[in-house]
């Protein structure tokens, strides 16, 4: 990247140098040129006024520095005086393009070799009274010694700058890439207010990022490790079990009771496995759900129907309220939530208490609502008990078959129908959860 912008910041110094250079060469080569017409036209101006017939001013026949020559030339083109050559010997001058423009236009100018000099001249020529053409000129060796000059001077003055460019460059490519550096260095350690306003938003985004990956590895771990622990009791019951009674060491009544805690960690283990697959199927990101339109209260029906044995084994009365309602919804995953949801209000309920399920719609929302005269949850475990295996009572959660998953499934469903989940709960009152479609 430094390298990447350090030859940008050369290629674009050496263009920009270039073209200032060669722009100030040609405007301070166009002032001069315009500069020496105009003192040939003063010149002209001044001679115009003190000329008179006889030769006016002697000339030393070298053509040098300052040295002005002048022409009178006809209308015709036939040169009628040269200071500086011999008028009678040199052809007609009417070809000459600044008498032409004389002609024409009163005055002219133009710069070429003098055929009769065989030098660089500057000429100018002005209409006079009389119809005749006055033409000065000035041989252009200031002109060309000074351009030379000119362009070794900015030639000098353009690689001097070129070298400040370069170097200035390399230290603004360092400089703005610094911030960069300490990023690339350790992102979670930099401060964000050291840093381009510009970098900021992305800054704090990878740190967000960042911070959401160590979060999710934290909870995989933790989750790992709790589900090590969920299966481990289970099997470590089955195990001893099965030991015992393989040992001859249990008789008669004995062995079926150990019989019967065998099968009843087996299924625990059971439950816990199934609830595990679907909390994987359900995280993972390429799940195919299969939504349909479905009645929230029919399947509610049969839901709170399959309960009714659970709830009187609890001894709770279980009924449903409310109206059909349309939902766009995968149908197994609604059985889930209003099963796992049912079954939390049937064991988490007091004797003789109840629970009611409510469907009903209300404008273009459809509400499913769990209302329990169970328990209740205390205030401060409210926010947890989505998370996977919190519990806030673990002995009745796994006297009661729990597993610790069901709402953390609850909540996956939620989210993969874009509805949301309310809970509202007092202690030795109830519970109501309300999800909202
Ligand atoms: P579990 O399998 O233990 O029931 P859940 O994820 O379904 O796991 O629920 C987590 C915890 O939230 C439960 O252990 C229980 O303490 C509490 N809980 C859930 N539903 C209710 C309810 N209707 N009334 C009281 N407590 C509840």
């Amino acid at each position: 990247m430094k390298k990447k912008i350090n030859a940008k910041f050369v290629w674009i110094s050496a263009l920009a140098i270039l073209l200032t250079g060669v722009g100030a060469m040609i405007l301070f080569y166009n002032i001069l040129k315009n500069e020496i017409f105009d003192d040939l036209q003063a010149n002209a101006r001044v001679i115009e006024a003190l000329w008179t017939d006889e030769k006016p001013f002697a000339y030393s026949s070298r053509m040098g520095d300052d040295v002005i020559r002048i022409t009178l030339i006809a209308a015709d083109g036939t040169v009628i005086f040269d200071s500086h050559g011999d008028s009678g010997q040199m052809e007609n001058h009417i070809q000459r393009e600044e008498v032409l423009e004389a002609l024409e236009k009163g005055e002219g100018r133009d710069m070429r070799k003098s055929a009769t000099f065989s030098e660089h001249m500057f000429y100018y020529a002005m209409k006079l009274e009389d119809g005749n053409i006055m033409r000065i000129s000035k041989a252009s060796d200031s002109i060309n010694q000074f351009v030379s000059y000119l362009i070794g001077m900015i030639f000098l003055i353009c690689v001097a700058v070129f070298i400040i460019c370069v170097m200035m460059g390399k230290h603004l490519t360092a400089r703005l890439v610094a911030p960069i550096e300490l990023l690339a260095d350790n992102i979670v350690l930099v401060e964000e207010e050291s840093l381009y306003e510009e970098l900021r938003p992305f800054v704090s985004m990878i740190k967000q990022q960042h911070m959401d990956i160590l979060e999710h590895a934290k909870i995989r771990q933790e989750f790992t490790a709790n589900v090590s622990h969920e299966l481990k009791t289970p099997l470590t019951a089955i195990s001893g079990y099965a030991e015992l009674i393989e040992n001859g060491m249990t008789s008669g009544e004995n062995t079926l009771h150990f019989a019967g805690e065998i099968h009843h960690s087996a299924e625990r283990l059971q439950r816990l496995i199934n609830d595990i697959i679907k909390l994987s199927e359900l995280d993972s990101e390429d799940m195919k759900l299969e939504f349909e339109t479905i009645d929230l209260y029919d399947l509610a029906a049969h839901c709170v129907e399959v309960m009714e044995l659970p709830a009187q084994k609890h001894d709770v009365n279980i009924r449903l309220e409310g109206e059909h309602a349309k939902v766009s919804a995968s149908r197994t995953l609604m059985e889930e939530l209003v099963f796992n949801l049912c079954s939390n209000a049937i064991r988490y309920n007091k004797k003789e208490g109840s629970v009611v399920v409510t469907v009903k719609q209300e404008q273009d929302q459809v509400m499913l609502i769990v209302k329990d005269t169970g328990i209740g949850i205390p205030k401060e475990h409210q926010e947890r008990i989505f998370e996977r295996f919190y519990r806030v009572d673990k002995s009745r959660s796994k006297s009661t078959g729990g597993t610790g998953l069901g709402l953390a499934i609850v909540k996956h469903i939620v989210a993969q129908h874009n509805a949301q989940i309310f809970l509202e709960s007092e202690e030795n009152v109830g519970t109501e959860i309300r999800v909202v479609l």
